[in-house]
């Protein structure tokens, strides 16, 4: 069996041959991977069924088709991505070329997580093909049958010397972080992260860290009741809740939240039925360990809706909260699972005090008609993402970075953001071997008359007139 640094040092070998620097390798390992999700797609939905009960629409539409849109943005824009990027220069330097070049790290080391396996192995993967890197996939051990998938399927469509996929957990894992990486992009809770940071910290690795939280949603008095229904109950029952970026808890004041939970109800009926343990459109939690742990959160506040479980299905019913505290242990830590619980607060100025108490979230979002309110909401937080009158749809789009802030994380990705973060710029300067007379200036014995000559042909100067001496 291939030890860990058999397999790092094959792959530090293979960067360092400069194969996977031209752009026809990377668009040819990015086509084979797109080619990879057209021929197994059955296989995928399969394995997201098993380990998740997911539904395949949501496959679809949170994996798969993500997965695409990144691999075509990059195929289609690799090019102009690759080119350097020549800068502005002084007067000093007008004779030279300066530019940006963007650099593959070299060995790259992806981590992800169970709830997405598929898109959130393949995503970044996309974005460190695309900047010339190699990769070392190590996806979560909690997904099997996805794990099992991936394992099987890569080696069969990426070039073996550039590409390898490893199982395993925490010990794992642990061992493979002993070895060095040029570059660490880990998707996982906060704790994990601060262990992958402190091993990426002994080898100076540079990381990205994607990480979760708690994400408020605050439901203005003006706001479309009905509309905020639907959009917070598919955003939160979307993979029965274990979505990085679902709205955790809800904020709003006590006249709203009737409104809003009867409308809820009935969402959730007309989602999944009178019972939706029967609905095939709810995915299950992931493994017993943490159906307990969710379930364990049905204790805090009163049960409005839901609330029945079935531990042979780790089965959840989508479940609305209220009467919860901010003690009570469901606000302690990340839901991550079907249950959502109504906080009351008298009105925007309390619900902005109340999430800058703490922790910056992934996503923050703002039902309201008001745009003051929105825009109010959006200054006065902070968070990774932001979405008014919806959530989740902010990461769909490739053009807005995807990441965290503070505790949620650090980095980004998604379209352009992957590629820059797998690319180190480096800093280019071509100078002629001549033109000597030119830089003399600079020379000892130093005198007033080079100086001056010297700062007015390299310093900035302030736009209209106005400098510093
Ligand atoms: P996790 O942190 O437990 O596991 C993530 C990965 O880290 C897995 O591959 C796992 O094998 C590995 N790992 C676990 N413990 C480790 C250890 N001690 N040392 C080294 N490696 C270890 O996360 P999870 O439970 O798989 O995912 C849920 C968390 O991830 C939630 O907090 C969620 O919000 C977050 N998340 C964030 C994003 C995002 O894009 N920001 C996306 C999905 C999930």
């Amino acid at each position: 069996m291939t030890s860990y640094s058999d397999t790092v040092n094959l792959l530090r070998e293979s960067f360092m041959s400069g194969k996977t620097r031209t752009e026809q390798f990377r668009r040819s390992q990015l086509e084979a991977l797109g080619k990879l999700i057209e021929e197994n797609t059955a296989e995928i939905y399969e394995s997201l069924k098993k380990d998740l009960r997911k539904p395949q629409f949501e496959a679809e539409i949170s994996e798969l088709s993500l997965i695409r849109s990144e691999i075509n943005l990059a195929i289609n824009n690799l090019n102009s991505w690759m080119k350097d990027e020549h800068v502005s220069k002084n007067i000093a330097t007008s004779f030279d070329s300066a530019f940006i070049r963007k650099d593959p790290f070299g060995v790259v080391l992806i981590i992800s997580p169970w709830n997405y396996p598929v898109q959130l192995a393949l995503i970044p993967l996309v974005g460190a093909i695309a900047a010339g890197n190699c990769v070392l996939l190590k996806p979560s051990e909690i997904s099997p049958n996805t794990e099992r998938l991936l394992v099987d399927v890569l080696p069969r469509y990426l070039d073996k010397d550039c590409y390898a996929v490893f199982c395993g957990g925490a010990e794992e894992t642990s061992q493979l972080l002993e070895n060095k990486f040029d570059y660490i992009f880990f998707t996982g809770n906060p704790h994990v992260g601060r262990i992958i940071m402190t091993a990426a910290a002994k080898h100076l690795t540079p990381v990205t860290l994607e990480l979760g939280g708690k994400n408020p949603c605050y439901v203005d008095d003006d706001c479309d009741v009905q509309n905020a229904a639907k959009r917070i109950a598919w955003t939160k029952f979307f993979n029965a809740g274990q979505t990085c970026l679902a709205p955790d808890y809800v904020l709003c004041s006590e006249r709203t939240r009737d409104k809003l939970l009867s409308a809820m109800q009935s969402t959730i009926q007309a989602f999944y039925g009178e019972d939706p343990k029967l609905s095939p459109d709810l995915a299950r939690i992931i493994t017993d360990r943490h159906f307990h742990r969710v379930s364990g959160f049905l204790g805090s506040g009163r049960i409005v809706t839901g609330g029945q479980t079935d531990e042979t299905e780790r089965y959840i019913a989508p479940t609305l909260l209220v009467d919860v505290k901010e003690s009570d242990p469901i606000m302690q830590e990340e839901i991550f699972g079907p249950i959502l619980p109504f906080l009351t607060v008298e009105g925007i100025e309390d619900a902005i005090r109340f999430i800058n108490l703490r922790e910056k979230p992934l996503a923050a979002y703002v039902y309201s008609c008001n745009a003051q309110v929105v825009d109010q909401f959006l200054t006065r937080t902070q968070s990774g993402g932001f979405c008014a009158n919806d959530g989740l749809m902010h990461s769909t789009l490739t053009a807005l970075p995807f990441g965290g802030v503070g505790n949620s994380g650090m980095g980004k990705y998604h379209g352009k953001f992957s590629f820059d973060t797998f690319s180190h710029d480096r800093a280019c300067h071509l100078r002629s071997a001549g033109l000597e007379k030119l830089n003399e200036v600079r020379y000892p014995p130093y005198n007033l008359s080079r100086l001056s000559i010297l700062r007015y042909s390299t310093e900035v100067k302030r736009k209209g007139g106005c400098s510093l001496q």
